[in-house]
């Protein structure tokens, strides 16, 4: 394939998708042939509403249930907020609090077994803590080789399907739809969540694996990284997929509490549309089929439907672009990172507008650019991620108040005057703070 030029690739990353008119192209898989099906975009029916901005329908028969704006969302409110009916910690770099999934510094380990560790005092001393020491959890972990953190999921949630008899509905609600031919991976995990949960049937152990397959959600921290993984009341997880989503789901760490799940519209969208997120990473060239595998449905957003040669072709450079970049920021190569993510920033109409990668990515540009000396460059990249991080992330977000500050010690620098106090000495910040690959 022929190179593009640069103003191609940022022509082809503004293009709109165009699509037909009034028309909405769906496509699903039905005993394993791909159905598709066209329909006017009249509301569909079997409305359950969730709340004032929010309500939950039917649409096509193989699609199954959507969510839908009440009414005209801006961006950055919260549609949606729920607890978690259990969870479970997923360290991408370490352990994490089984608790709060706060990084573990210095760990509190569990007294009874090596599967569990805590943040600190007031998460080892947490209900949930006493929980897993009481109910049988701590001892059966103890017994068994490393645990991977789906199976301690499932058997939580067996835990509290015996509990709570709603939460046992809602679990056999999903269970009809799972897809329960279990392979002897699946067998083997069921055998480690029949021991963990007391649960004396092995096949309901499967086949909670089996709707956590499809049903869990990952719990990622403010820079997109997995940390855990819960599963959340329907309600709150039955936005379909699209590759230019409206809303993004984000999460509240609290020190011995559950993380709290909350969905941010990342740009206004209009009464009656369908609310809609991400399941797979826009650049990769494998999205589509990994959907296919692990969701059952062939996406055919705009995006996927109508997009034209030219928009795949300035993708994979982007991609390509992007991965140079990761390259260059894990060689600390700032000057040719900087470059490239000076690239990356100028496609950013790739991503749905309000998307958070292009929030992350602005703050990164601004880093490195101030690490290259460019102050100017650094100034505008700064201003761009915090407007974006307080949408996305929100105003209280940790990486939006780190942006507040980075902005305040450029402007003290320019002016020479101190506009917070604690950043009046600018030498001893570290820019290259947070420039791992995002
Ligand atoms: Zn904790
Ligand atoms: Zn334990
Ligand atoms: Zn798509």
């Amino acid at each position: 394939m022929a190179a593009l030029s640069m103003k191609d690739l940022a022509a082809a990353a503004e293009a709109t998708i165009l699509r037909p008119e009034g028309l909405t192209l769906q496509q699903g898989e039905e005993g394993g042939k791909t159905r598709w099906s066209f329909q006017d975009e009249k509301p569909p029916q079997e409305e359950k509403i969730i709340n004032d901005d929010v309500t939950m329908k039917t649409c096509t028969g193989s699609i199954g249930v959507g969510l839908f704006a009440r009414r005209l969302l801006e961006g950055g409110s919260v549609i949606l907020k729920s607890h978690p009916i259990a969870h479970a910690a997923r360290g991408f770099d370490g352990a994490r609090c089984d608790v709060c999934l706060a990084p573990v510094a210095k760990s509190v380990k569990c007294q009874g077994c090596a599967a569990v560790v805590y943040c600190g005092k007031a998460c080892a001393t947490s209900n949930a803590s006493k929980d897993h020491l009481q109910n049988g959890e701590c001892k059966a972990a103890a017994a068994l080789p490393k645990i991977l953190p789906t199976c301690l999921l499932a058997a939580r949630v067996l835990r509290k399907m015996r509990a709570d008899p709603a939460i046992n509905k809602y679990v056999s609600a999903l269970k009809r739809k799972s897809n329960l031919d279990g392979d002897d991976e699946l067998q083997a995990a069921a055998q480690v969540v029949k021991q963990l949960s007391g649960e004396t049937n092995e096949n309901a152990c499967a086949s909670v694996l089996a709707v956590l397959q499809r049903n869990a959600h990952s719990v990622c921290d403010d820079e997109l990284r997995e940390v855990g993984v819960a599963l959340y009341p329907r309600a709150v997880t039955a936005a379909n997929h699209s590759c230019r989503p409206n809303i993004w789901p984000r999460f509240r760490f609290t020190v011995s509490k559950a993380p709290v799940l909350e969905y941010a519209v990342l740009s206004s969208v209009e009464a009656n549309k369908e609310l809609t997120h991400e399941y797979a990473d826009l650049l990769d060239e494998h999205r589509r089929e990994s959907l296919r595998k692990n969701y059952g449905f062939v996406c055919a957003c705009d995006e996927c439907a109508f997009a034209s040669k030219a928009r795949e072709a300035a993708r994979t450079q982007l991609r390509a672009k992007r991965d140079a970049m990761e390259a260059a920021l894990k060689k600390e190569e700032w000057e040719s990172a900087a470059t490239l993510a000076e690239d990356v920033a100028r496609l950013e109409g790739f991503w749905a507008p309000g998307h958070p990668y292009t929030a992350l990515h602005r703050l990164r540009c601004a880093k490195l650019q101030n690490l290259v000396g460019n102050e100017t460059a650094a100034q505008v990249h700064i201003m761009l991620a915090l407007v974006r991080l307080v949408i996305s992330h929100g105003k209280e977000s940790s990486l939006a108040k780190e942006a507040a500050d980075m902005q305040a010690r450029v402007i003290h620098k320019r002016e020479g005057r101190t506009l917070v106090e604690d950043a009046s000495s600018d030498d001893d910040y570290d820019w290259r703070k947070g420039m791992r690959p995002w």
